[in-house]
C-alpha cells in the first residue's frame, strides 16, 4: 500500500472524518486489521482562516507549499489537500513537490459522472462558490454548475465559519441548508456538491431532495483507491 500524504487541519473538525474514512475504506477493501498508511500535517487554522478572510492567497500558498514539502520529505507517495477552498492554490502546491497530487475537484466530477449527473448545485465557502478555480474545473469536466443566490451564499458561508469549524451543529442551520438545497434542486440541480469539508457534519442524504456529493468521503475514498493501485 502506498503512503497517503494528508495536508489537513482546515479545519481539524473535517480532518477527523477524513482520517476515519481513509481507515474505514482501507479496512473495507483489504479486510482484517488493515488500516491506512498515511502522513498527516495539520496546519495552524488561525493563519488559514485569516488568509480566506483577507483573500491572501499568496500567504496561503506559502504555508501549504511548505507543509507539502514536509509531507513529501517524510515519505508520502502522493498528496491530498483536505479542504476545498485551498484548492485555489493547488497549482502552486503541485509545483512545490514531486509526488502526485490527487485533486479533490477531479475525483468529485468523476463521481458525478458515475452517478449519471450533469447539473450540480454547489455549496461551499464564498471563495469556492464564487471564484473560478472550482466552478471552471467542474465545467471543464462537462458539468453545469448551479449556485445559491447571493443572499443564500452568505448564509452558507457564515454557517461554515461561525458554527461548523467551531464544532457547533445547530438545527436552525440545518433547516437553512435544507431550504437552500431544495432551491438548488428546483433550479435544476440533479445532485449537490458539498464543496466544503465540514458540511457533511451538518447535513446528510435525507436532508436533500437530490443526491449529495460529499467531497470529504469522495476524496478520502479516491485516496485509498490510489493508495491500493498497483
Ligand atoms: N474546510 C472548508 C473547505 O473545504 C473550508 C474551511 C476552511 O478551510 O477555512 O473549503
Amino acid at each position: 500500500m502506498k503512503t497517503i500524504g494528508v495536508l489537513g487541519g482546515m479545519s481539524w473538525e473535517s480532518t477527523l472524518p477524513y482520517y476515519r474514512i481513509l481507515n474505514q475504506e482501507t479496512a473495507r477493501r483489504l479486510g482484517g486489521f488493515h488500516s491506512a498508511e498515511l502522513i498527516l500535517h495539520s496546519v495552524q487554522f488561525a493563519d488559514m482562516e485569516r488568509c480566506i478572510r483577507t483573500g491572501d492567497w499568496g500567504t496561503a500558498a506559502n504555508i501549504l507549499c511548505d507543509a507539502a514539502r514536509k509531507i513529501e520529505a517524510a515519505g508520502a507517495d502522493f498528496l491530498i489537500l483536505a479542504t476545498n477552498t485551498f484548492h485555489q492554490v493547488a497549482p502552486e502546491i503541485e509545483a512545490a513537490v514531486k509526488i502526485p497530487f490527487l485533486h479533490l475537484v477531479d475525483v468529485t466530477a468523476a463521481e458525478a459522472h458515475r452517478a449519471g449527473i450533469s447539473a450540480v448545485g454547489l455549496l461551499g465557502t464564498r471563495a469556492t462558490m464564487e471564484m473560478p478555480f472550482y466552478r471552471k474545473r467542474l465545467e471543464d469536466r462537462g458539468l453545469s454548475v448551479i449556485l445559491p443566490t447571493a443572499e443564500d451564499r452568505e448564509v452558507v458561508h457564515r454557517i461554515i465559519f461561525e458554527e461548523l469549524v467551531k464544532e457547533r451543529l445547530e438545527p436552525a442551520s440545518r433547516t437553512e441548508y435544507r431550504r437552500i438545497m431544495n432551491a438548488l434542486a428546483a433550479a435544476g440541480a440533479q445532485g449537490i456538491i458539498l464543496g466544503c469539508t465540514e458540511i457533511s457534519l451538518l447535513v446528510e442524504e435525507s436532508d436533500s431532495p437530490v443526491l449529495l456529493l460529499d467531497t470529504t468521503a469522495i476524496h478520502a475514498r479516491a485516496a485509498v483507491e490510489a493508495a491500493l493501485a498497483p
